[in-house]
């Protein structure tokens, strides 16, 4: 019997907007029924034909006037930074000394962790994030913390304790052997438990040793299926320190090759500044990287070169993320905003369905993920979002002149934040309803 469905218009990528069929890969279905049972979508047609054939008594939760799309997947964001957002004023490596390590420290408190924890998760599903590549902090409980609640809700999330055994407070640093230790216990409590997947996470070159990265390497190919997270080329003053840290590497990314930390399922966070020796190699390895429009834009670090990135002859995989706390929105709504004005100021323009593909079926496809999530499909777990084109007067008013669904969706992510996202499924339930009297989170029965 079907547990529930889902009555609008379904958002559906036919292929890969960069490929041959450019925008036109995007399809708007309208008045679909999303049959769900167990967590999965069973089946997606006309609403009236299925309907007709649903059990009776099936729950149909009906959206006129929406748009259902995959959940977004946020494929870079600091859970611990959610207290200092918009801590102006520094540049990346100032940055991180004068605001972000002071937050991460008062993770040591196992307590402040769980609250900054259910608060993360609560702010993704209001944004209609259902996925995201997530930092924890160096402590290990900081990770327990964030995937006890990610199960509650029953989110598929990717998270890691963060490795650092150099250029760190005393009190945020580990060892190479203390690090991989800690880093293996949680992946045999978390990785592939439910939903939950475990990503080995050194922060960047320039605050582990080549000690601790090689350890990393050789963690990540003995657990086979786990992700490898870190930054890569964010900032000028950044590279400049890695080449006097690490002089025998020809760049930052081959500090990173060197110590087996390339291939798939490894995100690379930033890489603005990017050689085409780098670019090439993350394609030879199927290495993914996390562009973070709204935090490059913040810090000043620079513009990401996503159609260079991108380009047919040698293409990168690519998703996009939100870096907060240096991003300024848990929105991918407002990412798709920042990223097209990022590629405009590059002289080019990024569409709307290739706004849409970083941040749901392409991001799936470039995790490893898209047997499972990123598109509404049969077989596909039920992660699904409705977005909302008449979400605030503005919004209504403007989609009102609006010729098609591609242009709603572009003034969507022109217009729209959190407010424009009715409601977020996980695994076929509502854990999010906007406009539910009382409190809108509800974890599964
Ligand atoms: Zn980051």
């Amino acid at each position: 019997m079907a547990a529930r469905a889902i009555r609008g218009t379904v958002a559906r990528f036919q292929s890969d907007p960069f490929g041959a069929a450019g925008r036109e890969a995007l399809v708007f279905e309208e008045d679909r029924l999303v049959v769900i049972e167990d967590g999965l979508i069973v089946s997606v047609g006309p609403a009236e034909a299925v309907l007709a054939s649903l059990p009776p008594g099936t729950p149909v939760d009906h959206y006129p006037g929406a748009i259902l799309s995959p959940g977004f997947i946020d494929a870079h964001v600091h859970y611990p930074q959610m207290e200092m957002i918009g801590a102006a004023g520094e540049e990346l490596l100032a940055w991180l000394n004068a605001f972000t390590f002071p937050a991460e420290a008062r993770f040591s408190d196992p307590a402040h962790a769980d609250e900054v924890a259910g608060r993360f998760l609560r702010e993704l599903l209001r944004a209609g994030t259902t996925t995201a590549a997530v930092y924890c902090t160096v402590h290990p409980h900081s990770v327990d913390a964030f995937f006890a609640e990610s199960e509650r809700f029953g989110t598929r999330m990717i998270a890691g304790k963060v490795l650092m055994d150099r250029n760190a407070p005393l009190d945020l640093t580990d060892t190479a052997a203390s690090g991989t230790e800690e880093s293996a216990a949680l992946i045999a409590r978390w990785h592939g438990k439910g939903r939950q997947l475990y990503a080995i996470t050194p922060r960047f070159a320039p605050s582990c040793s080549e000690e601790q990265l090689e350890a990393a390497g050789r963690l990540w190919k003995a657990h086979p299926g786990t992700y490898v997270q870190t930054h890569l080329c964010e900032n000028k003053a950044e590279i400049a320190w890695v080449a006097e840290l690490f002089p025998e590497r020809t760049s930052y990314l081959d500090v990173y090759d060197h110590a087996g930390l390339t291939g798939p399922r490894a995100i690379f966070g930033h890489a603005v500044h990017m050689s085409e020796a780098d670019f090439a190699c993350c394609h030879r390895t199927g290495s993914v990287l996390a562009h973070c429009p709204t935090s490059n834009l913040f810090l000043g670090s620079g513009l990401f070169r996503l159609f260079e990135a991108k380009r047919a002859d040698r293409p990168v995989q690519v998703a996009l993320g939100t870096d907060l706390g240096a991003g300024t929105s848990f929105s991918q709504l407002q990412t798709m905003n920042e990223a097209y004005k990022v590629a405009k100021l590059g002289g080019t323009t990024l569409s709307t369905a290739e706004a849409l593909w970083l941040a749901t079926t392409g991001a799936a496809e470039a995790l490893h993920l898209s047997d499972r999530i990123g598109a509404i499909e049969p077989g596909r777990e039920a992660d699904i979002i409705v977005l909302d084109p008449a979400a605030t007067p503005l919004l209504q008013f403007r989609t009102a002149y609006c010729r098609d669904l591609t242009e709603a969706l572009s003034v969507l992510m022109t217009l729209g934040d959190d407010r424009a996202v009715r409601a977020t499924y996980v695994a076929g339930t509502p854990v999010y309803d906007r406009d539910r009297a009382g409190d809108p989170f509800a974890y599964p029965a």
